[in-house]
């Protein structure tokens, strides 16, 4: 298969002057010379033409089709954000209603749509434990049009088997919708039979925190679904991406897989020293995670394991003086989010997974104690360890 970074290098767009940064198109409105041309462009008879800003934009277009190409799929949509194009794209298949069956690790607000949400709407989610392909395969009734789950788990880092889930939904004639946000680079479930896979683009796509953003990949057929005029989730009810941010992801496509790389490489040195220190930790990359095998068969070679990774204070107080420790010897900065280029810590039990009930909680084994890292590439990797260490060390010493 052909490298992802050379894929994303042969999407050339140029400016109106020959540029080589494509001009940011931020026309709410196209100009129809030909009236007729309008009346046919709503009938859906004018491929290519653009309408209006809200169904389809120069710079969105770009963004998505740069998108497309790194995730292998046919053609993409760039959203208002990670959770617009996680409701839409699953409203969009879902219809009238029907079942979803999700894994029941997944990211807080997802897991609070699937749970609260959905419901109202006539959806119904199943929560498995999305490992054990034979309570995926049980929970299928006539109903379930959808399985979903996450490459990379949020915050519990397990590995969704996707080849397996990707031929069972083939026999079973059932959608697999996968959420990318913690792989982006490293994976593409493409290759393993997933229909649609979307991201939040405001972590490690943005890489700057400083925007929110997200992108459904897909067939060209399911994103001309998206945006027809008469039925389209983003076209009626409107998570549509500004051109401005199209723009600003679109060139920062280009640098993702040397921030993917960087990220695995300060992940990976991190992890291993820490391990070496006597002090468990949860990373992919580590021999020592029972699905490290697994992320291994299906990862592109290069990219590495990624930024993610998590350490188990049992205690949420413990996870929050480390947290407050490290924060204060410039390690990391206690906020939610990921994928910055700096390190950014939380406690996903009450915050970012606060929405889970306590007894789903336990139920995924998510620890109280739990503190997540999103490991940043700036700073020098050896004074961060002994940072880390250090803290790691009194917190110990203070709570025996
Ligand atoms: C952050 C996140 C989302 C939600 O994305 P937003 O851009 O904040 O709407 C969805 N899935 C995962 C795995 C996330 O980390």
């Amino acid at each position: 298969m052909q490298d992802i970074h050379q894929r994303i290098r042969d999407i050339q767009h140029f400016g109106e002057e020959g540029g080589v940064v494509p001009v940011i198109d931020v026309a709410s409105t196209s100009t129809f010379l030909n009236p007729e041309d309008m009346e046919r462009a709503f009938h859906g008879e004018m491929e290519g033409c653009y309408l209006y800003s809200r169904h389809s934009n120069p710079s969105v277009n770009m963004f998505s089709k740069k998108m497309a190409a790194l995730e292998g799929m046919e053609f993409g949509l760039g959203t208002a954000s990670g959770m617009s194009a996680i409701s839409s794209a699953l409203e969009q298949i879902m219809g009238d209603g029907g079942e979803i069956i999700s894994s029941l690790t997944v990211y807080g607000g997802t897991y609070a749509l699937f749970k609260n949400v959905f419901p109202q709407q006539g959806i119904q989610v199943k929560f498995v434990n999305i490992e054990d392909l034979q309570e995926v395969e049980r929970a299928i009734t006539p109903r379930t049009k959808v399985i979903y789950t996450e490459t990379l788990s949020n915050p519990l880092l397990r590995v969704s088997p996707l080849q397996k889930l990707g031929d069972l939904c083939r026999k079973r004639n059932i959608k697999l919708v996968v959420d990318n946000t913690f792989t982006p680079m490293l994976i593409n479930p493409s290759v393993f039979g997933a229909d649609v896979v979307v991201h939040s683009c405001t972590k490690f796509i943005s890489g700057a925190s400083d925007l929110i953003a997200g992108v459904v990949l897909s067939s060209k057929k399911f994103i001309h679904e998206l945006i027809d005029l008469n039925h389209g989730r983003i076209m009626l009810k409107g998570p549509v991406m500004d051109p401005r941010i199209a723009h600003e992801l679109y060139l920062r496509l280009d640098h993702l897989p040397i921030r993917m790389k960087a990220h695995s490489a300060a992940a990976q040195y991190f992890a291993e020293n820490v391990e070496k220190a006597g002090i468990k930790i949860i990373y992919p990359g580590l021999k020592s995670h029972n699905q490290h095998d697994l992320m291994k068969s299906m990862m592109n070679p290069g990219y590495g394991f990624g930024g993610m990774m998590a350490i188990d204070m049992k205690e949420s107080k413990k996870a929050m003086r480390l947290a407050q420790r490290l924060q204060d010897e410039k390690f990391g900065l206690y906020a939610v989010s990921l994928g910055f280029s700096r390190t950014l810590m939380s406690c996903p039990s009450v915050s970012t997974s606060s929405e889970i009930t306590a007894e789903d909680q336990a139920k995924m084994n998510l620890s109280p104690g739990l503190l997540r890292l999103s490991i940043g590439f700036v700073g020098d990797h050896q004074i961060m360890l002994e940072r880390f260490v250090k803290c790691y060390r009194e917190c110990e010493k203070h709570n025996p």
